[in-house]
Order: structure tokens, then sequence, then C-alpha cells
């Protein structure tokens, strides 16, 4: 079912119960409602400001499920190349899920090759008429899942972020989680993308939108590389999927530990290692703008680039990194997810201040294409953390996981 905005009947907006509540978002947070006279409704209104851009939800304005049809359809999957021993295990179990219903947490490793993983569970749920979502917690994912199964599937596929609007009848969607609060017990099969980089205060939200907007005898499938421990914890053992493998078939790399502090970093001391570089990228990932912005000043003649979160023009630097025209960059965590380019090695300064998924997520930048690179991953810190640790036993743990099930070479 999808939810329709209506001026009379249905459930209201937001409901006044102990609190507000809002029906659309299900948001509770009572910060984040706003209550002002109309002159329309002449009286005072209270609407709900998490959904402000998506909907007008106030305690005047209803909503109306409106049911959709099922409409099996056999999607043709157009695959050229063969999946690898593990990408047919994990299909193999997405399928049964998608038969069986219930949820499943994938943690595969960075580079398991998930999209395709997921090909012959979203063809089984639209044979059997059930919609499929994949969610997102970032646009441009969105984007780039929804041109991967566009080039796999000719099939009708509605893509939503803020700003799009249904192309066709949300039987297919790909979308950022706030586009799911349109939905109720509408999918059969629902994939998170990354469902660890949602932002923290969502989780609660998060989890109750995913359950509404899922079928009730619907499958969940949570994908991950890096899954904290408070996730992991909510899953039964049975639930869980490791894939411990990259699709081609090579070892994660495995970290190497330096000891050199920030201070001797921004004295200079990292000069020699980057002299002696010749070829490849470098990401050097920091945890601190400041340290960063005062690392470029102090290695200026390697002419590095900077990029950060809230650098209005990082778009256009990461299509220029993406082009070949940096080798040395400095950045902070921006680039942990989602980034590949051939020929790259990874430094982190000051490694102790990250958590071990973090430093997982950077570590998985490098060989990640399918013609090997040597490359290299340092982990710069004055004194081995315990998050460090437990980074480097995971990758091992991975590593001999695969080898023990001949996933790897
Ligand atoms: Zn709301």
């Amino acid at each position: 079912m999808a939810l329709l905005e209506t001026s009379c009947s249905g459930m209201p907006g937001v409901i006044k119960a102990q609190g507000y509540h809002c029906s659309y978002c299900l948001n509770e947070d009572q910060r984040l409602f706003y209550t002002y006279f109309n002159h329309q409704f002449q009286k005072e209104i209270t609407y709900c400001r998490v959904c402000i851009m998506m909907t007008w939800s106030t305690t005047e304005t209803y909503y109306q499920p409106v049911a959709i049809p099922d409409a099996p359809e056999q999607l043709e999957c157009h695959l050229d190349f063969a999946l690898t021993a593990q990408q047919n295990y994990a299909s193999r179990l997405i399928v049964e899920a998608v038969e069986s219903g219930g949820r499943r947490l994938l943690h595969a490793v960075t580079g398991a090759g998930k999209t395709e993983m997921i090909l012959k569970g979203i063809q089984t749920a639209r044979r059997l008429g059930r919609n499929v979502a994949i969610v997102s917690p970032r646009v441009d994912v969105v984007k780039e899942v929804y041109l991967r199964m566009a080039a796999y599937f000719d099939a009708d596929i509605d893509v939503l972020y803020e700003g799009q609007s249904l192309a066709y009848s949300s039987r297919f969607v790909i979308c950022t989680v706030p586009q799911l609060y349109r939905y109720m017990h509408h999918f059969g099969l629902l994939i998170v993308d990354e469902v660890d980089a949602f932002p923290l205060p969502m989780d609660e939200r998060l989890m109750r939108c995913v359950a509404r907007a899922a079928a009730a005898d619907g499958t969940m499938i949570y994908l991950t590389a890096t899954p904290p421990r408070a996730l992991r914890a909510a899953f039964e053992k049975h639930e869980v999927i490791t894939l411990p493998a990259r699709y081609h078939e090579r070892p994660l790399p495995v970290p190497r530990f330096k000891y050199l502090s920030v201070k001797s970093i921004l004295k200079g001391r990292l000069a020699a290692r980057l002299e002696r570089r010749h070829s490849g990228t470098l990401l050097v990932f920091f945890n601190d703008i400041q340290v960063m912005t005062a690392a470029a000043v102090t290695y200026q003649s390697f002419k590095p680039l900077t990029v950060f979160a809230a650098d209005r023009s990082r778009h256009d630097k990461v299509e220029e990194i993406r082009a070949g025209k940096h080798r040395i960059v400095f950045t902070t965590t921006i680039l942990e997810r989602g980034f590949t380019l051939a020929g790259l090695d990874v430094w982190v300064v000051d490694s102790g201040s990250f958590t071990a998924e973090c430093l997982i997520q950077m570590a998985g930048r490098v060989d990640r294409k399918r013609e090997y690179y040597d490359g290299e991953v340092i982990f710069f810190h004055d004194g081995v953390t315990l998050s460090m640790q437990r980074a480097v036993k995971e990758i091992q743990t991975m590593n001999q996981t695969a080898k023990r099930r001949g996933w790897i070479k």
C-alpha cells in the first residue's frame, strides 16, 4: 500500500496522545514538531518537521493507505559473467530467504560484489508478485545502484530520493530511507544497503520505517561490510550470512602498524616516505580537519589535494581523483566508503582514534579492481589501540575463512 495525502479521511498526519506522533514518518521526537495558529483552519495546528520536505503532515491533514495490486513478472537478467562460488552461495541463501520470509544480515567484506548476489533474489520476488525495494543511506549510492540494476534488468524501476517522483507503480523501487515513509506493508523484499552507515540517531526510527514498509510476511536483507556489535547482536546466529571473499578471489590487504605520532607527522616526518612513492594514488585519512589542513601546509611541496565533507567542490575533486589527476590526497572519512580506484594505497593518520569499523572500511579501498594491485595499508599511531587490533583481527579472520572455504586463491 502507498500512503496518499487526503484532506478529510484516513489517519491524521500528526496524532497527539502522550506527546505528538507523526503517522507519516513515525517521528516521536517532540522537539521536531511545531505548533502555530493556522488561519485556514482557524485554530492551532501542529506539524512534523522531519518529513516536511516530502509532505505536509499535521494534526489537520490525513493519509489514506491505497492498495497497489500485485503484479508478478518474469524479469530477464543480463549477466555477462559467471558469479563466483561465494556469490552463488549467497545468492542461493537469499533466494531461500525470499521464499520463506524472515530477515538476514549479509556480512560481506568490502569488494565482495554484493549487487550481483541479490539479483536472483529480486527475480524470485518479482516472479512471486512481491514488490522489491533497495534502500540506501546516500543519494549517490541510490543513483549508482539504479544504474547497475537498470543494466541487469529490463524492468520499470522507480528511483526515489528528494526531488524525484514516481515514474512507475512502486513494484521495484530504489530509494533513500525517507522515501520509505510513503509505503505501508508494501514490500515483499526489502534490501537495506550499508545499514551501518545510517546516521546513528536515526537507527530506531529507520528500523520502524523499514518494518512498516515491509509486507507482514516480507523478507528483509541487511547488507554491510562492517556490522557494529550492537547490530550483529540484534540478529540470531542463523540469520547472519558471512561472506569473507572478494569477487576477484584475492585476500583483503592486511594493514601494517607504524609508530608515528600526529606531532611528528606535522613536523614533516612523512616526507621521506612520500618521496619514495613513484606510482599509484595515495589516500591519507585524517580524523581531524585541522590536523589535515596543517599537514597540507607541512607537505605542500608534494601538492596534496584536500577533500572533506563540507568542501563545496568535493564532487568535482572526487571526479578529478577518479581521473587520476592527483597522486596524493588528504581526506577526512568522506572517502571511507564507496570510493574505488585502481592503484590505491591507504595511510591512516592517528589511526587509534578511529573505530574498528571505520579502519576496516578505509583499508577496504585497496586492491578493489580486477587487475591486481599490490597496495599498502599503513596505520600510523602513537600507541596501538583496541580498535586497531580488532580491525586487523577481523581482516585476518575473514581471509582465513575465505581460504578455508576455498573462495580465495
Ligand atoms: Zn513526519
